[in-house]
């Protein structure tokens, strides 16, 4: 085995560890070409030489896993387009996200849980209304004083003890 040349070789020293650390690193990827015809580099099962994705005996989880990723697509384009929602990328996102959920919520039979979700929604709103207002008053506070404050000088860098 590999680990038993080096240690056989060099002992067991730093520099024999080092080489079978490079050895076991460098030599751990998969051993297929990705689709643009590039070496995958995705690490490899435990047992074998190719990653999940290139596993030649695992061609029918493949193709399912592949189709189940499809089918999550699709549904989530059409939960999007129900309840028009492109995600969270913009505070209006998020805050359609927070109406879906109190909405939802409302649409509920009174409950303690029912009337906690709506609190946590409400609280949640509230703390991005706040941040929201925060981060326009600082940026309002820095176009004020922006232009009277001194030029920034670079700092000089010091390296190393001297
Ligand atoms: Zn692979």
């Amino acid at each position: 085995m590999l680990i038993d040349a080096y240690l056989a070789r060099f002992g067991p020293s730093t520099f024999a560890y080092l080489l079978l650390l490079i050895e076991v690193t460098v030599d751990r990827s998969c051993r297929a070409l990705n689709q643009s015809g590039q070496p995958c580099r995705q690490a490899p099962q435990t047992d074998g030489e190719f990653c999940f994705w290139h596993d030649p005996t695992n061609e029918k989880e493949v193709v399912e896993a592949r189709r189940m990723g499809g089918l999550n697509r699709r549904r989530e384009q059409t939960l999007a387009t129900v309840y028009e929602l492109e995600g969270l990328g913009t505070l209006d996102d998020i805050l359609r996200a927070y109406e879906l959920a109190l909405m939802q919520n409302l649409a509920l039979d009174n409950s303690v849980a029912r009337n906690r979700a709506i609190a946590d929604v409400a609280t949640a709103a509230g703390r991005l209304y706040r941040d929201n207002e925060m981060a326009r008053q600082v940026e309002q506070i820095k176009s004020v004083i922006e232009g009277r404050l001194p030029a920034s000088q670079p700092r000089k860098r010091r390296w190393g003890l001297f």
